[in-house]
C-alpha cells in the first residue's frame, strides 16, 4: 500500500482536493490524513481557509495563499 510522508503529503493535497489523485494516491492521503494529528489539523486549516477565500477548486487558489498555507505547516513541523 502507497504512503506519504508528511512532507510528500503537502505536495499533493491540492491535487487531493481537487479529486487529482490516482486511487491508490487518494486513499494513502485519506489514510494519512486519519492517522496523523499534524497533518489532520493542516487539512483542517486548509479547507477553513479555502472557505474564507470563498470556496475556489483549490487549483484556483493564488500561489500566495498556497505558499502560505504550505509554510505555515512547514514551520510547525520544525518547531
Ligand atoms: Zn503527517
Amino acid at each position: 500500500m502507497k504512503r506519504f510522508t508528511c512532507g510528500e503529503l503537502v505536495e499533493v493535497i491540492t491535487a487531493y482536493l481537487d479529486h487529482a489523485l490516482d486511487e491508490p494516491s487518494h486513499v494513502a492521503v485519506e489514510t494519512h490524513l486519519a492517522c496523523c494529528d499534524d497533518c489532520g489539523h493542516f487539512f483542517d486549516q486548509f479547507r477553513v481557509t479555502i472557505r474564507v477565500v470563498g470556496a475556489p477548486p483549490p487549483e484556483k487558489l493564488s500561489d500566495r495563499t498556497r505558499d502560505r498555507l504550505m509554510s505555515a505547516f512547514r514551520n510547525r513541523r520544525q518547531s
